[in-house]
């Protein structure tokens, strides 16, 4: 049996009305992807706004549906899950942490619900033990947290409960989509680092979406990447930013990893004009 999630040619049609007319695109078109999780891995899909990554991401977590092509999770098909046994192989961490709670519940309440809700522990103490644990997974103190509602936490300190909500369902993946755009910039590499040390000591697989090729490069042991909702890049993160194949992630590479001194006096209408003649070969 594989230990994978294996996407198999995805592809997701929105139409989008443009005056009196309705045109359809394909928003995620033929994507085929395998991510490992057993050994874990963690998969950056890096690319620019409205490049598919989010619908991706959406489908993957069964909030919307593909035209076009199956997943499979250990070989079996996602579509063939009831959907609390598939949340506990699949979570997903939002972009703002903010989301993931009820502004009007106490934080560890939440928690406590999902456990219940999941059937993971039944009395009392054996939760409250393991809010504990998954607390104390993500570098947090249960007493710092205890009855707090959402609003008295830090944007990074309330990603780290949101990832300690995540995890003690004992998932399989994480969808972690931007999950440090809405951070201060100071508190964004501790969690990144912190998915990081998921995988190692939790064998935690992680897809990582980011529109930041610096990021996927830094976290990714394999990536990809997306343009016009097609994939256009995969493998070893390494490998690809060393040489990359394709004329695009050539064309994010210089912009965003070795920006030229020289190529720093260009104006914004010539950097556009390079990007537009890449991604329309
Ligand atoms: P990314 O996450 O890479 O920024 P998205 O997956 O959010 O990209 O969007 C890909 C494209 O699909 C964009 O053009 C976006 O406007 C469009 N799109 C996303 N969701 C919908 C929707 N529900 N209806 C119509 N178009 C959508």
């Amino acid at each position: 049996e594989n230990k994978e999630l294996s996407i198999q040619n995805v592809t997701k049609i929105f139409s989008q009305r443009i005056l009196l007319t309705k045109e359809e695109f394909k928003a995620v078109d033929d994507v085929t992807l395998e991510i490992s999780l057993d050994p874990p891995e963690i998969f950056g899909l890096v690319g620019e706004s409205g490049s598919g990554k989010s619908t991706l991401a959406n489908i993957l977590l069964q909030i919307i549906y593909p035209e076009f092509g199956k997943i499979y999770l250990n070989s079996k098909n996602i579509a063939n899950f009831e959907i609390t046994e598939f949340m506990k192989y699949i979570q997903p961490i939002f972009q703002d942490p903010f989301d993931s709670f009820d502004p009007m519940k106490k934080t560890d309440l939440f928690i406590y619900e999902t456990i219940k809700n999941f059937n993971i522990a039944k009395e009392r103490p054996a939760i409250e033990s393991l809010i504990n644990e998954s607390l104390k997974n993500v570098g947090l103190d249960y007493k710092t947290v205890k009855g707090k509602y959402p609003h008295e936490f830090s944007g990074g300190q309330l990603q780290r409960i949101a990832v300690a909500r995540a995890l003690v369902v004992h998932p399989l993946l994480l969808v972690a989509d931007e999950p440090v755009s809405m951070l201060d910039a100071s508190l964004r590499i501790s969690i990144v680092n912190l998915f990081k040390e998921l995988k190692e000591k939790h064998n935690l697989s992680v897809l990582y979406i980011t529109h930041d090729l610096s990021t996927a490069y830094y976290i990714s042991d394999r990536m990809g990447v997306m343009l016009r909702g097609n994939l256009v890049e995969i493998g070893n993160a390494k490998e690809i930013l060393d040489k990359p194949l394709h004329p695009y992630t050539q064309f994010l590479k210089e912009a965003v990893l070795e920006p030229d001194p020289d190529k720093k006096k260009i104006t914004l209408e010539e950097s556009e004009e390079q990007r537009m003649t890449v991604i329309s070969e």
